[in-house]
Parts: structure tokens; C-alpha cells; sequence
């Protein structure tokens, strides 16, 4: 059998719900018992020592708290969404970033999640009603299939697609070329560059399609791949219409130092984090549209 314990020689990050208690109060709940400090990147989130384990806490029972990492807490927070605005999760389930858009934007405003398999969605469902979020409208379909003239959608202002990836940057990832080629989602004529191509045709119709919305200013592209194909050639592959629509790259996070590989003019825009160092190898691009005032960057 794999091993799958967790690595406990990298800190344990807990992400602050903001929409049921504030971060310095959790931090002093959690002192109680851990070593905590803030991080100093992401606001809400927290880090304590290697090895703990908060499953059984009170406040990730009552999902005061989540376990989330720092790579993917980043994802939203790139986002900035602001209070009241519209904002779309393309590509939703199990939630966890549907969550933290809701606590950024102090549950004013609106969400809509969407998401397209129907197992995943009892699992966001499960997500948002823990984190107490009473501003995100769950809606079962294809994100492909959403007309952005259609008035439901015609004012969103900010979408996050986080999409189906390899996940070549997560640990489980990385322990899958143990797995015997006969076992569960491994079959021997669907071959590892086939299921990359298929992956980034699908990344790249779904982040163009998310640049047709007429009213957004903001999105957000991540993913937890390590690949250049679902990643910086996603990227590459949707600026022409990008700048149509008068889009340009911001800078998420410019005080982070790994960005992206340089295989574009402007790819040092985007972000990158190390599977290893990092913890989990993530990939974030921001999308901002000119004269929308969102420009200014964190
Ligand atoms: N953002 C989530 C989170 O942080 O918890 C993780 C999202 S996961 C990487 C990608 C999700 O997109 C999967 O749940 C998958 O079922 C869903 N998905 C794939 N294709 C989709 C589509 N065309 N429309 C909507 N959802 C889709």
C-alpha cells in the first residue's frame, strides 16, 4: 500500500473563516494549544507547527477554521474580490475556494458556484453550509454552457476558474507513478501526454470563455499542476483575445519571488509555487481589464 501520511516536516496552515471569527481570535484559540503565527502573505491565514492535527478542534468542527494551504489560500486572495460585487467560481467543487471568496467579500455581494459533476457537488454543499456563507447560489452545470449575455451572468465582475488539472503539483500526484498501470483512473491506451492535451484544451476553451464576460474586471486562472502545458501555455494561448477584450496581466502577489517560467514576454506576472518547497506546486494567473480601476495589484 502507499504510504499516505501526511508530511509532517512542513508547517500545517489553517485558513481563518472570517465570516464566523476574526483572525487574531483564532489565533488566540489556537495558542491555547499550538505554537501559531500569521502569515505573513496571505492575511487570513495561519501557520502552526509540522505534525498538528486539528481535525477533532472545535473550530474546524464548526468550521470557524479550514485546513488549507498556503498555495491554494492564495488563489482567491489574488481574486481581491470586493465586497457586493458578482462573482462566478467556474469550476467550484469541493469548495474551498468558493468559502474564502465568500469571507473575502464579508458575505456581501453574490456567488455563484458552479459545478458540473454531480458527486462533487454534495461535497460543496457540505463546504458552504460549514462556513456559514448565506450568499452563494450553487448551480449543477457546465460552465462552458453559460451564456454571458444572459442577464444572470451579464454582470459578474469577477470570475475564478480553477478547472480540472493534472494535479501533477499535489503529493498525491506525486506518489501516483507508484500506482500499478491497472488501478483506478490509469488505463494503458490513454496515455499521459493525451491526458495533458485533452486537460489543456478543455483549460484554455474554459479561461477564453471566461474572458467573453462582459462585465468582469478580474479573473483569476490557477491551477495545482506543475505542467508548462496547463499553465503558462493556457496563459499564452488565450492574450490575443485577452488584449481584444482589453485585458492585460496583473501581478499577483509581486512580493512572492517564483513566478512563471519566462516562455512569454510578461510571464514573470505570473505565479508559481514549488511542489516541494512550497509544499504544493500551484499555478496562479490574474486577468485585469484596463480602465476598470482593479489594476492596482497587493
Ligand atoms: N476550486 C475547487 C476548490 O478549491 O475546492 C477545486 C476545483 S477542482 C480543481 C475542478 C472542478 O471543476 C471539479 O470539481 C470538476 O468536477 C469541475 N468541472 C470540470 N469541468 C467543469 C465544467 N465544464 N463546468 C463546471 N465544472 C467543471
Amino acid at each position: 500500500a502507499l504510504d499516505q501520511t501526511p508530511d509532517i516536516s512542513k508547517p500545517r496552515y489553517v485558513r481563518v473563516n472570517t465570516l464566523k471569527i476574526g483572525v487574531d481570535t483564532a489565533l488566540l484559540e489556537l495558542q491555547k494549544q499550538y505554537k501559531v503565527q500569521k502569515d505573513d502573505l496571505v492575511p487570513d491565514l495561519l501557520i502552526l507547527p509540522p505534525g498538528s492535527d486539528l481535525h477533532d478542534h472545535p473550530l474546524m468542527i464548526n468550521g470557524s477554521v479550514f485546513m488549507q494551504g498556503k498555495a491554494s489560500s492564495m488563489v482567491a486572495a489574488a481574486l481581491a474580490p470586493k465586497p457586493g460585487w458578482e462573482v462566478l467560481d467556474a469550476c467550484s467543487a469541493p469548495g474551498n475556494k468558493t468559502v474564502h471568496l465568500a469571507a473575502l467579500m464579508g458575505g456581501k455581494g453574490n456567488i455563484i458556484a458552479c459545478e458540473l459533476n454531480e458527486e462533487r457537488l454534495k461535497r460543496l454543499k457540505e463546504t458552504i453550509r460549514l462556513s456559514g456563507a448565506s450568499n452563494i447560489k450553487v448551480l449543477h452545470g457546465d460552465f462552458l454552457e453559460l451564456n454571458p449575455e444572459d442577464p444572470s451572468y451579464s454582470k459578474i465582475h469577477a470570475i475564478l476558474l480553477d478547472p480540472s488539472c493534472s494535479g501533477s503539483g499535489t503529493a498525491s500526484a506525486r506518489l501516483d507513478h507508484l500506482l500499478p498501470s491497472s488501478a483506478p483512473g490509469r488505463t494503458a491506451d490513454f496515455t499521459e501526454t493525451e491526458r495533458l492535451n485533452k486537460l489543456a484544451a478543455f483549460q484554455k476553451k474554459a479561461l477564453a470563455h471566461a474572458l467573453s464576460f462582459p462585465e468582469v474586471e478580474r479573473i483569476v486562472y490557477s491551477t495545482c499542476s506543475i505542467n508548462q502545458i496547463e499553465n503558462e501555455d493556457v496563459v499564452k494561448s488565450v492574450l490575443p483575445l485577452a488584449a481584444t477584450c482589453g485585458f492585460e496581466l496583473g501581478t499577483p502577489f509581486p512580493k512572492w519571488q517564483r513566478r512563471g517560467l519566462p516562455v512569454f514576454e510578461g510571464a514573470e506576472r505570473l505565479l508559481r509555487t514549488d511542489p516541494v518547497e512550497d509544499k504544493e506546486g500551484f499555478f496562479i494567473a490574474l486577468f485585469v481589464r484596463r480602465g476598470s480601476g482593479n489594476e492596482s495589484v497587493k
